[in-house]
């Protein structure tokens, strides 16, 4: 059986859904997305996702073409109609379609998508090996925007090199991963990640994860970390909705922890779904 996936109102089969090719998604990646995850056919964190939607909607100047109920209702038949327990439930909002301007019009019907992907979650995690590269995103990271080629690239990259993913540098910096908060755990066990500003995603995953260590009397540290300071570490992990908690073992060539999973990650990734089966919806 195919996926249903959601287009503009109607759900479709993936085969039959169809945009126009002058949405300006399509033209000048003049969209937003969320994503949430999906535990035990429950949506994750969707206040959160959908404030951060709100936001990113707001600084391009755009509105929600559906309300809050009206989409969480879509996410709810969604997963029902695919029959998810768990993965994540992507959507994404184009500001419409319009002959090609750079200009563009004022409150233009919007294109609203969704689909479903499933994936194992909460599964036992062997760890990733990472690669810096240079970050050449975007200075506006804070906003959720479909222009993910950078990510893409460099994750590819990441991947054509032997490994699993970047950590993005800027100034001698970490911003964050490709599509990840980025952590590292020191070894006086402070959580050290970069804070918030418009140079990185403000997480979902990563102010609950925030919480939860200060919860657990944990100390952390909102500042920048190099990569020569990461490798010195005790631990490192990265946080993002599609995998919660996820340990990080190799950064450029140096193990950590003896190339294991480190204790904190493990210990913040299952409080984090213990957490999450408390609240979702
Ligand atoms: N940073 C980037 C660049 C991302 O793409 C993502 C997730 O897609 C994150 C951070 C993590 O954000 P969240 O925890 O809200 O999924």
């Amino acid at each position: 059986m195919s996926r249903i996936v959601y287009v503009n109102g109607a759900y479709v089969p993936e085969e039959e859904a169809t945009v126009s090719i002058f949405d300006r998604g399509f033209l000048f990646a003049d969209a937003v997305y969320e994503v949430c995850a999906i535990l035990d056919g429950k949506i994750c964190e969707f206040e959160g996702h959908v404030e951060r939607l709100i936001r990113s909607l707001g600084e391009l100047d755009m509105g929600m073409p559906v309300s809050k109920e009206e989409l969480l209702e879509i996410h709810r038949e969604l997963i029902k109609r695919n029959n998810v327990e768990q993965g994540a439930i992507y959507l994404q909002i184009t500001r419409g379609t319009a002959d090609r301007d750079f200009v563009y019009k004022k409150d233009m019907k919007q294109t609203l998508v969704m689909f479903t992907q499933a994936k194992g979650l909460t599964e036992e995690k062997a760890g990733i090996r990472v690669v810096s590269a240079p970050d050449i995103r975007w200075g506006r990271r804070d906003i959720k925007t479909v222009q993910l080629l950078a990510s893409s690239m460099c994750k590819t990259m990441a991947k054509a090199a032997g490994k699993d993913d970047a950590w993005l540098v800027q100034d001698g910096f970490v911003t964050e991963g490709s599509s990840s908060n980025a952590y590292i755990v020191t070894k006086d066990g402070k959580i050290v990640t970069r804070n918030l500003s418009t140079s990185i995603l403000h997480g979902i995953t990563r102010k609950a994860i925030l919480r939860l260590a200060a919860e657990l009397d944990m100390e952390i540290e909102e500042r920048p970390f190099t990569i020569a300071e990461a490798q010195d570490a005790a631990e490192a992990f990265f946080t993002a909705a599609t995998a919660f908690v996820y340990p990080v073992i190799e950064i450029d060539g140096v193990e950590l922890n003896g190339g294991k999973p480190g204790p904190v990650a493990k210990r913040l990734n299952e409080v984090y779904i213990e957490e999450s089966r408390k609240s979702y919806i």
